[in-house]
């Protein structure tokens, strides 16, 4: 089943400014990802006094790195705040919105259904064929042309299937949170068996939660071997119901059209047993399954309206890009003026093109959501989104209350390797903590596993294993942590040790450079830029900086931008000039000197 991603739409207007409310109590407000001078700011003390409680509680604490709760909850205890939960009502933050519906307003919806499996093995002809099925002679000729999603209906009910081309853009979807997909269907031919990208689609769909029903395809061919598929397929939990498993394995060709009824079958019956629901009625959200500009139409998307009513007319929202929906059709054609939960629509009139993954969502009125756009638009070029997301303190710090797991994805020279590394890691024993790998296997680390790991938030172990190419940027960019080993037993020692709590932290912050502030700029677009001069060392793009003032560290954060004279640069160097500015600061002041570091690796 698909994450469930509604949150709450509130009114509460006074979050993130919390000190004292009317009733004099001290709350702080506990967000994602905060870090100890957000916490400071919170409780109007100095990044030092968080600093200190911390340490009293045993926590060695990097600036930057993000505290969980309970450790928030301690620190918050100890200065006499209590934590509350925020409330979003950032009209930016739309896609973060929870939705709560009364379970009165909720009505059942078609089930959303993935097709995924190793390249060949029949997705696109299975695709085709459950397509063709419904299709009756002369509705629509030869289906060739590419379609991002459609749906069947069958007795009355109908069942949406979704194309994402690439098991990459399903990871992206999920990434953000979408959770569009109820059911996977797991095409393995039959004849080629388990194949590499048949199991990074099992860890997929695993980690997305989603029901999953292995399709063994390809059964017309004399060479077929389903019992092995099953086998193979049982070492990775999959064992089929037949063997006494949970699993559903459904035989298939989806060349000849042999099983599909029965494939359709099972799908109506877990929708039957599951009861999709959603609210049809409220503002429309749901996510981009893809999107492309075509000549005559210009930007043409195609969505999944997950809740409320998608209409003609209406105005919406789509990451950062926005629009008013001109036309709305399905696969063949066929023109509507209203689309409901799991109705997948091909729509035109947005400004942009969205990317895959995007949540949109109506508002009220175009003003609205070119507003909306616009301003997600530059937050996103500042990189505020970037939250440093694996590290693995941090992921060990994030895990909730409940769900204390720390999730692994392990990259190997050979299997021998990977055997052996799931030995030592099963041999480690903390308490009331679990290790889950998300996925073990060989070959050099690549950007799919990064994005695997990110989506999972997951550290990536390579054993005698390197990154290749710009996978390095890829992980540094998703906050992707990457600890290298040879020595088994080292990977199992530091483990350990992160799961007690007890690790240093990876990065240590290295001052580099001072910059002088001599000229202030204001820019209503940008915020405050400061004219400065490099007295010592060297300032680059993406440093940390603090600000201080008559020798008072007044703030902490990171450059939005860096330029010489008109240009953007990567770093300016001691004894020349530049023009800067800081993500979320705007009181510079002439004579503020400016203390710039970067975050350099430890060695493992
Ligand atoms: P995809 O890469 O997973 O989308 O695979 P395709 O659907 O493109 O299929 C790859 C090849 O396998 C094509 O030549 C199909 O005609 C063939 N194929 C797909 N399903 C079957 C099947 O059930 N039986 C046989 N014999 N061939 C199939």
């Amino acid at each position: 089943m698909a994450k469930k991603t509604t949150k709450k739409v509130s009114q509460n207007k006074n979050r993130n400014k919390k000190q004292d409310n009317q009733a004099g109590e001290k709350i702080v407000i506990f967000k994602e990802n905060m870090t100890v001078p957000n916490l400071a700011e919170q409780m109007g003390v100095s990044n030092a006094v968080v600093i200190k409680a911390l340490m009293q509680l045993g926590v060695m604490a990097s600036i930057n790195l993000a505290l969980d709760r309970e450790t928030i909850e301690l620190v918050a205890l100890e200065l006499g705040y209590e934590v509350q939960d925020e409330v979003v009502t950032d009209v930016l933050r739309y896609d973060e919105f929870v939705i709560e519906d009364e379970e009165k307003d909720l009505k059942l919806r078609p089930a959303v259904v993935t097709v995924m499996g190793h390249v060949d093995h029949g997705k696109t002809t299975l695709l085709d064929t459950i397509r063709k099925s419904r299709v009756t002679a002369g509705e629509h000729g030869g289906i060739t042309q590419h379609i991002g999603a459609y749906q069947v209906d069958r007795n009355g009910k109908k069942i949406t299937f979704i194309d994402t081309p690439g098991h990459a853009a399903f990871t992206e979807m999920r990434k953000r949170g979408a959770g569009v997909t109820d059911i996977v269907i797991l095409v393995v031919a039959a004849d080629d068996g388990v194949m590499p990208q048949t199991l990074e689609a099992l860890d997929h769909a695993k980690a997305a939660n989603a029901k999953i029903i292995v399709a063994v395809n390809k059964i017309d061919r004399p060479t077929a071997n389903p019992d092995q598929v099953m086998s193979e397929l049982s070492n990775y939990g999959l064992l089929p119901e037949e063997w006494g498993g949970d699993t559903p394995y459904i035989k298939i060709s989806a060349l000849k059209n042999e099983g599909i009824d029965k494939l359709l079958d099972l799908i109506d019956l877990i929708a039957e047993i599951e009861e999709y629901k959603a609210n049809p009625n409220r503002e429309a959200r749901g996510t981009v399954i893809e999107a492309k500009l075509d000549k005559g139409r210009g930007v043409v998307a195609t969505l999944i309206v997950q809740s409320g009513t998608l209409k003609v007319g209406d105005n919406v929202v789509v990451g950062t890009t926005y629009g008013k929906v001109r036309t709305m059709e399905d696969d063949l054609k066929n023109r509507f003026k209203e689309a409901t939960p799991s109705q997948p629509v091909e729509i035109t009139g947005l400004n942009e093109i969205p990317k895959a993954g995007d949540i949109f969502m109506a508002f009220e009125d175009e003003r609205t959501t070119r507003q909306i756009a616009e301003k997600r638009l530059t937050l996103e070029k500042e990189g505020e989104d970037q939250a440093m997301r694996a590290s693995l303190e941090n992921v060990f710090k994030n895990l909730g209350d409940e769900t204390k797991e720390l999730n692994l994805l392990i990259k190997a020279d050979t299997q021998g390797s990977i055997e052996a590394l799931r030995n030592v890691l099963m041999t480690i024993d903390v308490e009331g903590l679990n290790i889950h790998i998300v996925r073990a296997s060989v070959g050099a680390i690549s950007e799919n596993d990064i994005i695997l790991a990110s989506a999972s938030n997951a550290i990536v172990i390579g054993f005698s294993v390197r990154p290749t190419g710009n996978v390095r940027e890829i992980a540094k960019q998703e906050g992707v942590e990457i600890r290298l080993y040879n020595v088994i037993y080292r990977v199992a020692e530091e483990i350990e040790q992160a799961l007690k709590g007890m690790l240093e932290p990876t990065f240590e912050e290295v001052v580099i450079g001072q910059v002088e502030v001599r000229d202030i700029f204001k820019s209503s677009k940008v915020g405050t830029i400061a004219g400065g001069y490099v007295t010592d060392g060297i300032v680059k793009r993406d440093s940390l900086v603090r600000l201080i003032r008559e020798g008072v560290v007044i703030y902490e954060g990171r450059l939005a931008s860096l330029k010489r004279f008109k240009d953007d640069v990567r770093e300016v160097r001691q004894g020349y000039e530049c023009g800067l500015s800081i993500v979320n600061y705007n009181d510079i002041k002439v004579n503020d000197v400016i203390e710039v570091s970067e975050l350099k690796e430890v060695e493992v």
